[in-house]
């Protein structure tokens, strides 16, 4: 499988320190929109501005990588903009938009555990692991991740397609839900097509992850095949679900989507 977006460059070495007087490239951040050149090809070099938090990130080959985030109301400066992520999938490089989309929770992570969920004293940065250690009762805060799982259903010669209240335009997508507690990824699985279209399923197969910053999440992808029952919606979860064929797909998510990517798996096998 082809890696997804967000995934880790190869040449990319996670660290905590840099080496003293290291330069390199500066994803910065105001809330969640990136400091991007006019012609979104390019993160800064360098930059004049006073940050609320730092981080760095390791090294990409031999540049070094930085995450900051701004202050609210801060002017890009002269030839950048502030640019949503999303905007710029295909236009900035794979590797920058990786590295962007770690920026984009790991800034997150340390702007939500400045105090601690426990005790509410402040957090200090660990010096060995990313993690943020309460001063007064030691409660630990590594960044933290919601997994959650996509599957891709298959009766016959059809998949099934499902349309959240919320999707934009007339998309369809593949079902997907968060993992519970003490759930497993394939009880998972069996849990949310029951729930959300109340059928059963059987043969599910792992497909292929990918990080998904914009919810703090990781998306693991499966397959599997109907085994009893017809569509019956749950009204909270989704307004329309039905199987479509591979000549008459609704319109689909986009491409930096691992759901596109099980669905085009789906088209690779029927042509
Ligand atoms: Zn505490």
């Amino acid at each position: 499988m082809i890696l997804p977006p967000f995934s880790a460059p190869r040449d990319f070495k996670d660290a905590l320190h840099p080496p003293n007087d290291a330069e390199g490239m500066w994803f910065i951040f105001l809330k969640d929109q990136l400091l991007i050149s006019d012609d979104r090809k390019n993160v800064p070099l360098h930059h004049d501005f006073t940050f609320q938090r730092t981080l760095y990130l390791g090294t990409l080959g031999s540049q070094h990588l930085f995450a900051a985030e701004v202050e609210p109301e801060t002017k890009a400066p002269c030839g950048f903009h502030w640019s949503h992520l999303r905007s710029l999938f295909s236009i900035l490089d794979e590797e920058k938009y990786a590295i962007a989309g770690r920026s984009l929770q790991l800034i997150h992570w340390d702007r939500s555990n400045q105090f601690c969920g426990c005790c509410g004293s402040s957090t200090v940065l660990r010096k060995h692991e990313r993690c943020r250690e309460c001063t007064a009762c030691g409660q630990l805060a590594y960044p933290k991740l919601s997994p959650a799982v996509m599957v891709l259903i298959r009766r016959d010669e059809k998949i099934l397609l499902a349309r959240g209240p919320h999707f934009p335009g007339k998309w369809y997508s593949v079902l997907a839900g968060f993992v519970d507690p003490g759930e497993t990824l394939e009880q998972c699985v069996a849990r949310e097509t029951l729930e959300e279209v109340g059928i059963r399923v059987k043969n599910i197969q792992y497909f292929g992850s990918q990080p998904w910053p914009f919810s703090y999440s990781l998306m693991i992808g499966f397959t599997c095949e109907w085994l009893e029952g017809e569509i019956q919606i749950d009204p909270l979860e989704l307004e329309a679900a039905d199987w479509f064929s591979a000549s008459d797909l609704p319109e689909l998510p986009p491409k930096i989507s691992l759901a596109h990517m099980l669905i085009d798996s789906y088209l690779n096998s029927q042509s």
